[in-house]
């Protein structure tokens, strides 16, 4: 499926050279960002239901550590390898320093396919993993957090600081050892949505600006545009959900097994049930079929969001891609070659590292609440509401008039944690999206938004570097 010519983390590492052009540092300092720090690379036995022992591989990277501790998430898929989670925790570097999360990147990954094991299996292989972690010092609340990512979600990560916090009797902070937890176990509202939600805003954070989308001949906004999701797991769902909402039409969605099209828009949450009874998206009432799910790639669309696996658009399928704009929801979805198809014929991709950061984003957000012990907006609900209705009834007083219950209530209403941690995405992407275009703005060579994503990255962490004095 990939274009064979460079492996994942040379494709990272390419897109990093690609924009170090246009930056001004030493070449030692890019040669150290761009390194991979540590690579722990371990192999454990696990007894499975039948009795039979199987040898299980698996991996943590630090990618960089010039902040700590290192943050990424941990996949479980067949397809694991070294340079894939190398890879990945490059991309996690980058990304939290777009988004001004203080966290070194860092990724795991474990070679299995989770739906070839029970539970329990499952149990006993992430549990044995985090104590290989907790042994070399790979896991912890300021050295690296780990978090969901394709094949894993709240139940791994609670076996992961449930393990963590028995072998570190005492700890006070353990809960802020892995993100991406249940509520019950220290997770914070909103992180299961939020990757979804970040792309979301991403996009429309784009959509709305003139000159970008008159260049692109789309209208401004979101509204009206035809959407196309590849994956419909946690985070494509999320997406297509939101896009829905804000009046955009998903008129296709793909999964590994089929895909469908229905121009008129699907609604996300009636495939998921219709995917979950029937095991594939084909045969859904009232859409088209595409029994072979990469075709639906290729379908004409505003906006394409491939939310699955790394290098599904390379260079075989790039020219037939009819998308105006590309939104990339999973990590590493196109190859170079296809980012050079689309540059040269105009469809904007707006890059993955960047994209894709709301999930890191609220993982910070609920470290920084473990941290704290204490959930957001606890302190304040009830005084903001306080006040908020003082203020209304002395508006009420002065002018005679008074206001409509529903009204009553959606101003005097104080925020919630959820409301806290979506108020504070959505203020992360505005501000990500804007850094990147005024980069790319200022320096017209800067040949497309990956790149001016990395030029941004590659300032912060590199200044970050020089300000310890390390390299002068
Ligand atoms: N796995 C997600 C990513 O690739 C989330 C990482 C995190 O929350 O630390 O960005």
């Amino acid at each position: 499926m990939s274009d064979q010519t460079y492996s994942f983390f040379q494709s990272v590492e390419k897109s990093f050279d690609k924009a170090a052009k246009f930056t001004k540092w030493d070449q030692g300092l890019l040669e150290q960002i761009k390194a991979c720090n540590s690579v722990y690379r371990m192999r454990f036995p696990v007894k499975m239901d039948d009795g039979r022992i199987e040898v299980i591989e698996a991996y943590r990277v630090q990618h960089s550590q010039h902040k700590s501790p290192c943050k990424g998430g941990i996949r479980f898929s067949d397809e694991v390898n070294q340079d894939e989670v190398m890879a990945l925790a490059a991309l996690m570097t980058y990304k939290c320093a777009i988004v001004n999360v203080p966290f070194g990147g860092g990724k795991g990954g474990i070679k299995i396919n989770p739906h070839k094991y029970s539970a329990y299996e499952l149990e006993k292989i992430t549990r044995r993993y985090t104590a290989e972690l907790v042994k070399k010092n790979f896991i912890g609340p300021g050295i690296d957090v780990p978090a969901p990512d394709y094949g894993t979600g709240e139940r791994e990560m609670a076996w992961i600081v449930d393990t963590y916090a028995s072998l570190k009797p005492g700890e006070i902070d353990a809960a802020g050892c892995v993100t991406g937890k249940p509520i019950s176990q220290g997770g914070v509202r909103g992180r299961k949505g939020a990757t979804g939600l970040g792309v979301f805003f991403g996009v429309r954070e784009v959509c709305n600006m003139p000159d970008i989308m008159k260049k692109l001949g789309l209208t401004i906004g979101i509204e009206g545009k035809t959407v196309v999701v590849q994956g419909l797991g946690n985070v494509g769902f999320h997406s297509a959900k939101y896009f829905r909402e804000a009046g955009a039409k998903v008129v296709a969605i793909a999964e590994y097994n089929g895909a469908i099209y229905n121009a008129n828009g699907l609604n996300e949450e009636e495939c998921f049930e219709y995917k979950k009874k029937n095991g594939s998206l084909l045969g859904f009432p009232g859409a088209t079929d595409i029994p072979n799910s990469n075709d639906a790639l290729e379908l004409e669309c505003d906006i394409l969001i491939p939310a699955a696996l790394e290098n599904v658009i390379n260079k075989n399928n790039a020219d037939r891609v009819k998308a105006k704009m590309i939104g990339e929801a999973a990590n590493g979805p196109l190859t170079p070659e296809a980012d050079d198809v689309f540059n040269a014929k105009g469809i904007l991709v707006i890059p993955d590292m960047y994209l894709n950061a709301g999930g890191v984003t609220v993982s910070y957000f609920e470290w920084l609440k473990n941290l704290s012990h204490v959930r957001y907006g606890r302190m304040e609900k009830r005084f903001d509401e306080n006040q908020n209705e003082k203020i209304i009834r002395q508006i009420e007083s002065l002018t005679g008039k008074a206001i409509s219950d529903a009204e009553r209530h959606q101003i005097v209403h104080g925020a919630d944690e959820v409301d806290l941690v979506q108020s504070g995405l959505e203020e992360t992407m505005i501000t990500a999206t804007q850094e990147i275009m005024e980069i790319w703005k200022a320096n017209p060579e800067i040949p497309d938004m990956r790149t001016a994503a990395y030029v941004n990255a590659i300032n912060k962490v590199a200044t970050s570097y020089s300000e310890l004095g390390i390299f002068p």
